[in-house]
C-alpha cells in the first residue's frame, strides 16, 4: 500500500484521487474497497475523471476529486496551474460541512515546504480556489524551509489548514510520550493561525479513523471532525 502511495506521490504533479465521502459510504460498504486494489482503482477512476471530465458509467458512487499535491518544483508549477484549472471546472467546491448533489472538487497540499505552500496560496487564490494545506514541520520527503506561523496565518485567509502531526507521523506512532509535540502542539499552532481548530486531518500512510488508536481519539477530543484517508473522507466520531 505505501509503495502504491508514493509511487503515485513521485510519478505526478497533482494527483487525481476520486474519494468516498460518509454519503457513499452510508450503506455498509465492502471492506475490500479499503485495500491496495481499491485505492489503485480509485486512483485510475481519478485519473480518468481529470484526463477527460467523465467516468464512463463506472459506478462507485464515490463523487469527490481531490487533486493532491506534495512538493512541487519550480519546472511543474504551469503544469500544477493547468491541473488546478482543469479540475476545479469539473465540479462543485468540496466543503466537509456543506451536502451538495454531484461531483465534488477539492485541491489539497501536503507536507507543505514553504516555497511550494506560498506558491500554492498564491495561484488559488488567483484562481478562486479555496485549497485545503496539510502541512507539517518536517519531512524526509522533502528539504528546505517550512512554512512559518506568520505564513500560515496568511493562508489561512483564503484556504483551509488541515492538521498532518509535526514531524510527519503515521497513526501508529503516535504515543503517550509523543502526544504533546506530534498532535496537541500542531493543532494549537493550525488553531492560532487560522482562529479556529482544523476540520481535517490525514496520518502520513492515510489510515482511516480507528476509534481504538491514541492519535485518533486525540484527534476526536481536539475538535477535529474528518479525517482524510487513502481512500475516503470520512467523519472522526
Ligand atoms: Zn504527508
Amino acid at each position: 500500500m505505501r509503495r502504491a502511495v508514493l509511487d503515485d506521490d513521485q510519478r505526478d504533479i497533482g494527483v487525481p484521487m476520486l474519494l468516498h465521502t460518509a454519503a457513499s459510504l452510508a450503506q455498509d460498504p465492502d471492506p475490500s474497497r479499503f485495500s491496495t486494489a481499491g485505492y489503485l482503482h480509485q486512483a485510475a477512476l481519478g485519473r480518468r475523471l481529470l484526463e477527460t471530465g467523465y467516468l464512463d458509467g463506472e459506478q462507485t458512487g464515490a463523487s469527490l476529486l481531490s487533486l493532491n499535491f506534495h512538493e512541487v518544483p519550480l519546472a511543474c508549477r504551469q503544469e500544477a496551474e493547468d491541473r488546478i484549472r482543469r479540475a476545479v471546472a469539473l465540479g462543485e467546491p468540496y466543503d466537509p460541512d456543506e451536502a451538495v448533489d454531484g461531483l465534488q472538487v477539492m485541491v489539497a497540499f501536503y507536507d507543505a515546504d514553504r516555497d511550494t505552500g506560498l506558491f500554492a496560496d498564491r495561484v488559488c487564490r488567483e484562481l478562486g480556489v479555496r485549497a485545503y494545506f496539510f502541512p507539517v514541520d518536517a519531512t524526509t520527503l522533502e528539504t528546505g524551509p517550512r512554512l512559518s506561523d506568520d505564513d500560515l496565518a496568511t493562508i489561512a485567509e483564503h484556504h483551509e489548514l488541515c492538521y498532518h502531526t509535526a514531524t510527519h507521523r503515521s497513526a501508529r506512532e503516535i504515543t503517550a510520550r509523543n502526544q504533546e509535540s506530534e498532535v496537541r502542539a500542531p493543532i494549537e499552532r493550525l488553531t492560532r493561525a487560522a482562529g479556529r481548530p482544523p476540520r481535517l486531518a490525514a496520518w502520513r500512510g492515510g489510515a482511516r479513523f480507528d476509534a481504538g488508536t491514541l492519535g485518533d481519539q486525540l484527534l476526536r477530543d481536539l475538535g477535529v471532525r474528518h479525517l482524510v484517508s487513502n481512500w475516503s473522507i470520512e467523519p472522526v466520531e
